[in-house]
């Protein structure tokens, strides 16, 4: 069989499985060429290349095991233990959520966003809330190395994989503070110039109705309690004690959650509210600001 054969027979396996696996494959024909890249050792725009030749046994037999684990509903990311996210190569496992493209727009977000509450002669940490991955984190502190960026997550396993992708993407993995606890509590610099959070915001009822690639995430990155603003609720309280004046905090969320969170940030004095779209078009990072 050559590696055109082996794509296109891949492709269409899980094509066909996705009827049992509610549609999550979302990409069948990308899935199979990102598998036969990781066994051949290269990368997907060179595997066109090499269509003509054969795919050896071993590499039969492995790139069958993989399509058998995509379809029996591991998420791609699991399976080839990495994620590209904003332009870097994350390292993903179980004990992390699988950083998405909508959360880009959270790191675009605070990038925008923090030259404006910085001034010259103060100090610039940021913090990252529920790190997980350290995706956000590292991704800001890679575009704009200046920036003194904490990130704290009440998952230890989850700040062993962040502390890996620090070491790997930034080349040193003190280049973060990182901090276990829970939101705010390890923290030890009262005052950031602004504060990012991916917490976890679906509603518990809804976790079970998620297709089964996702409920392969950790359940502490996904639930966020009754109507999924648990979290949330609880940062946009404290943060304002850990914002220097005019500092911003900036949230991602479901374009659903988007007017009462509004709601919660106005009750809570924040100023300048300002909501982000994704790449899809849909509300996905608000911002408020507190009093300069
Ligand atoms: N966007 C995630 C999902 O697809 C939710 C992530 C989160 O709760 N932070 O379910």
């Amino acid at each position: 069989m050559t590696i055109r054969e082996a794509r296109i027979q891949g492709a269409a396996r899980l094509k066909d499985g996705n009827r049992l696996l509610d549609g999550s494959i979302e990409n069948p024909a990308l899935d199979a060429s990102l598998f036969l890249a990781f066994i051949l050792k290269t990368t997907r725009d060179k595997l066109i290349l090499r269509d003509a030749e054969t795919l050896n046994e071993d590499a039969a037999a492995d790139f069958t095991h993989l399509l058998d684990r995509r379809l029996a509903g591991v998420c791609t990311a699991y399976i080839l233990g990495r994620k590209e996210f904003h332009g870097l190569d994350f390292t993903v496992t179980p004990d992390v959520l699988v950083p998405r493209p909508d959360t880009e727009t959270l790191v675009d977000a605070a990038l925008a966003a923090l030259p404006l509450t910085l001034t010259e002669d103060l100090p610039r940490p940021v913090l990252d809330l529920c790190t997980g991955s350290g995706a956000v984190a590292i991704a800001l502190k890679h575009k704009r190395p200046s920036l003194e960026v904490y990130a704290s997550d009440i998952s230890p396993r989850a700040l062993a994989i962040a502390r890996e992708n620090a070491r790997r993407l930034l080349g040193n993995a003190e280049a973060i503070h990182f901090l276990v606890g829970d939101l705010f509590n390890a923290t030890p610099y009262p005052l950031f110039s602004g504060i990012t959070a991916n917490p976890p915001y679906v509603a518990s009822g809804e976790i079970t109705g998620l297709t089964r690639e996702v409920r392969g995430e950790p359940l502490e990155a996904l639930d966020g309690g009754t109507d999924g603003l648990d979290l949330i609720r609880r940062i946009i309280a404290d943060a304002p004690a850990h914002l220097l004046p005019g500092g911003s905090l900036l949230m991602e969320a479901d374009p659903g959650q988007m007017a009462a969170i509004t709601l919660i940030l106005e009750k809570k004095g924040y100023r300048d509210i300002r909501i982000y779209q994704d790449l899809s078009g849909r509300d996905r990072v608000i911002e408020g600001r507190v009093h300069s």
